[in-house]
């Protein structure tokens, strides 16, 4: 039995006080919740404040990206030891927005995946098709392509604390949201993919987040799923009761 995650990627929102004052309305809300497990991933600025905010609670800290090296002259980046050091535990790699607005290949998500899984974090490896390729009937070839371009040279050893999170990029931010049957389909490639790779005691124990669109009044629908091992949510996760919400499905 795989227990389901329910991870907020904030994106470029929320100040420090801003992360303060959703963390006093939030934590309420869903302390005792223990059924699923509950990550935050503010931008960095906010993760101190952030950390120090769920101290005493079960919710993790984690961030939207990782550089792939230790420290250098890597002007804006961020390293795997600088995320340890403040605390996180749980970083996302490969976020579709990555990939389409800063020129992030499948080669640097497998980088990054990588660094990540080696210190010892939780990464969360985004994949997706866009429409156009869903609307050529690519998409099992994207996803199969996506995970096997990241999962490249990692051991299960070391995949062990890798979550894949399938984000149709149609359904992000836009309203629209895979159903659960299409998301079920999607899911099911990307475990098959895990299989070939990691084998099939790996996979069957992998978990894979549906992120795109995910609401209060579609949460539930979508994690009665049995494929479905949790949310990645994104504009929804920014209001504490609509993310308390999501958790409480
Ligand atoms: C995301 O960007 O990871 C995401 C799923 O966004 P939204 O929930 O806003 O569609």
């Amino acid at each position: 039995m795989r227990k389901k995650l329910i991870a907020a990627n904030w994106k470029m929102n929320k100040t420090p006080d801003e992360t303060r004052a959703f963390f006093r309305e939030f934590l309420p809300l869903v302390a005792g919740h223990t059924r699923d497990e509950i990550v935050v991933c503010p931008p960095y600025t906010s993760a101190a404040a952030a950390l120090e905010a769920a101290i005493g609670s079960s919710v993790a800290i984690g961030v939207q990206n990782v550089h792939w090296k230790a420290d250098g002259a890597f002007t804006g980046e961020i390293s795997a030891p600088m995320l340890l050091s403040l605390g996180v535990t749980h970083v996302i790699v490969g976020h579709s927005e990555r990939r389409q607005y800063f020129g992030e290949t499948d080669d640097t998500v497998n980088l990054r995946l990588k660094t990540a899984l080696e210190a010892g974090l939780t990464a969360i490896c985004c994949v997706g098709e866009v429409l156009e390729e869903r609307e050529a009937g690519l998409t099992d070839d994207v996803l199969r392509r996506q995970c096997v371009r990241a999962f490249h040279a990692i051991s299960a050893k070391k995949a062990a604390k890798m979550t894949v999170a399938y984000e149709p990029v149609w359904a992000i931010g836009t309203g629209k949201t895979a159903t659960p049957e299409l998301a079920a389909a999607a899911h099911a490639v990307i475990r098959r993919e895990a299989a070939e790779v990691f084998g099939e005691e790996f996979a069957a124990g992998l978990r894979i987040l549906y992120g795109g669109s995910v609401k209060p009044d579609n949460a539930s629908t979508l994690m009665a799923q049995e494929e479905i091992d949790g949310a990645l949510v994104g504009g929804a996760s920014l209001d504490a009761k609509s993310l308390a919400g999501i958790v409480k499905y």
